[in-house]
Order: structure tokens, then C-alpha cells, then sequence
């Protein structure tokens, strides 16, 4: 059997939202192997859905606070 689990891998900046571009906070592991990434908004939306068809949805919203933390230090980017 090759049940390897993959390391879990964290969101940067450079991640993006399948459906609308903006920069993805949860990440979806589809029950067939696939990985989808979805803005806030976005995950909102499918998450009925796709917690249905058995995907784990790994939520990495919890970063934002550190984020827009060292964002407000450091001005606008
Ligand atoms: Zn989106």
C-alpha cells in the first residue's frame, strides 16, 4: 500500500483562490488526491459541498491576525 501522507503544507502569499484570484486561506484535499484553494469568501461558499463529496478542508484563516498585524507595522504593500 502507498498511503504516504504528504507533510501539510502552509499557505503563502504566492497561493491563490481557484475561483477568483485572491489569496487563498483554506486549503480543500479532494477525496481523489486533487487540492483546491479557496479565498475566504470562496471556501464559505463550497464548503456545504465539498465536506459532502468527503474533502478535508483545512481552514488557515487563523493566520490572518499575524498578518494584517505586521502588514499595519510596516504601512501598505
Ligand atoms: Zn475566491
Amino acid at each position: 500500500m502507498t498511503t504516504a501522507v504528504a507533510p501539510t503544507r502552509e499557505l503563502t502569499a504566492a497561493d491563490r483562490c481557484d475561483r477568483c484570484g485572491a489569496r487563498a486561506y483554506v486549503r480543500v484535499e479532494l477525496p481523489g488526491g486533487g487540492e483546491l484553494l479557496f479565498c475566504a469568501h470562496h471556501a464559505r461558499q463550497h464548503a456545504d459541498k465539498l465536506q459532502r463529496a468527503g474533502a478535508a478542508i483545512h481552514d488557515e484563516s487563523g493566520a490572518l491576525a499575524d498578518v494584517a498585524a505586521n502588514e499595519d507595522s510596516a504601512g501598505p504593500v
